[in-house]
């Protein structure tokens, strides 16, 4: 939480730059706080991507149409660090419209593979962090796409614990149940010549 002090204090540096500066500076001590701390500040209406979205924040945009818009990070995990985001306003991933989302992957993807040959990257990640425990730290649902390399310091792991396999028979059936089926589409297969280039990232 921010006390009253630490609120006048942002205030103050804000207002001493020129205006031009002061929505990036604005973006960079917003990226910098939690949820609670961000609405502290800006109030609960004024969430920093929706303002990016309607072009109120400047920012360096790699993509954009009618419902996504993808920019690069202004604190990247490695260069070309990208996230994309729907333009209307969802805090988490189950609030965001199955078209949206789905449309947000297949760019995602697209995206992914520019930065791939772009940076010279021998991998990527399309990492979602779902909630705060996740470790999201922006109100707003995003994906990041992030170019990896060998001996790169970007972390995205976790250690495998132990499940009895009768709780995982269980949980099995459990999602199985809850998900059931989504139907299937006719699958159009893509030219795997196109990813020749993308072998070395398969281990
Ligand atoms: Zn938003």
């Amino acid at each position: 939480m921010l006390t009253p002090e630490k609120i006048e204090e942002i205030k103050k540096e804000l207002m001493a730059l020129p205006p031009e500066e002061q929505q990036k500076k604005l973006q960079e001590v917003l990226a910098n706080l939690t949820a609670e701390e961000r609405e502290q500040l800006v109030g609960k209406q004024e969430c920093p991507f929706c303002l990016m979205s309607q072009g109120k924040i400047p920012v360096k945009t790699v993509y954009e149409d009618d419902s996504i818009m993808g920019i690069l990070d202004i604190h990247p995990a490695n260069q070309g660090h990208v996230l994309l985001f729907p333009k209307e306003h969802a805090a988490l991933m189950a609030q965001v419209a199955d078209e949206t989302l789905g449309h947000l992957f297949i760019v995602a993807n697209k995206i992914a593979s520019a930065i791939f040959e772009i940076t010279g990257a021998e991998g990527t990640n399309v990492v979602v962090s779902n909630g705060q425990v996740a470790g999201q730290t922006a109100p707003h649902f995003m994906v990041n796409i992030i170019p990896r390399k060998q001996g790169d310091k970007v972390s995205v792991g976790w250690q495998p614990c132990e499940v009895k396999e009768d709780e995982q028979d269980k949980i099995a059936n459990a999602i199985r149940d809850k998900v059931g089926s989504l139907g299937k589409k006719k699958v159009v297969k893509k030219d795997p010549s196109k990813f020749d280039k993308e072998e070395k990232r398969i281990p």
